[in-house]
C-alpha cells in the first residue's frame, strides 16, 4: 500500500515513518523512489520525513511535472509547517533536472530548499550509495536559489 501522506511503502494508510511522532515534522526530504528512503534511512543522517515523487522528469520517456507527485508535494507545503525541503533526487540527469524544476517551483513560497551535496557517483542512483557517502551528501547539502 502507499503511503497517503508520502506514497512511501508501507502497511496501513500511513507508512511508519509517517505515523511516528518523534520524527522533526518540519523538514521533508523530496525523494524519487521508496527505495530511496531505504537509502536515507540507513544513513542515520535523518530524522525528518519524506515525499515520494514517483519518478523523476524525463522529457525522453515522457515523464512531465504532471506525471510525478509534484502537487501532492505543493499541498502538504500548503498543509504542513516545513520549513525545510531537501532534494534528495538521483545525481543523474533527470534526478538534477528535477531538483533545479523544484526549485525553481519552492522559491516563490519561502520555504528553505537545499540539494544534497556532489559526491555520490555522478549518473548512478541513491539507492546504491554506501550509507557514508550518502550521509555526508544530506549532511553537505547546500541552498539552491533560482
Ligand atoms: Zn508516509
Amino acid at each position: 500500500m502507499l503511503c497517503e501522506v508520502c506514497f512511501n511503502i508501507g502497511i496501513g494508510a500511513r507508512c511508519a515513518i509517517c505515523n511516528d511522532e518523534r520524527r522533526d515534522q518540519s523538514v521533508l526530504c523530496v525523494v524519487e523512489d521508496p527505495r530511496d528512503i531505504v537509502a536515507v534511512e540507513r544513513t542515520r543522517e535523518f530524522r525528518g520525513r519524506y515525499h515520494v515523487l514517483g519518478g523523476a522528469l524525463s522529457p525522453i520517456e515522457g515523464v512531465g511535472p504532471e506525471q510525478l507527485r509534484v502537487r501532492e508535494l505543493l499541498a502538504r507545503l500548503d498543509a504542513e509547517e516545513v520549513s525545510e525541503v531537501i532534494l534528495c533526487t538521483n545525481p543523474n540527469l533527470e534526478g538534477e533536472a528535477t531538483a533545479m524544476y523544484l526549485a525553481r517551483l519552492l522559491l516563490p513560497l519561502g520555504v528553505r530548499t537545499t540539494r544534497i551535496a556532489s559526491g555520490l557517483p555522478v549518473g548512478g542512483d541513491l539507492e546504491y550509495a554506501d550509507e557514508l557517502t550518502l550521509g555526508r551528501a544530506l549532511e553537505g547539502r547546500r541552498d539552491v536559489g533560482a
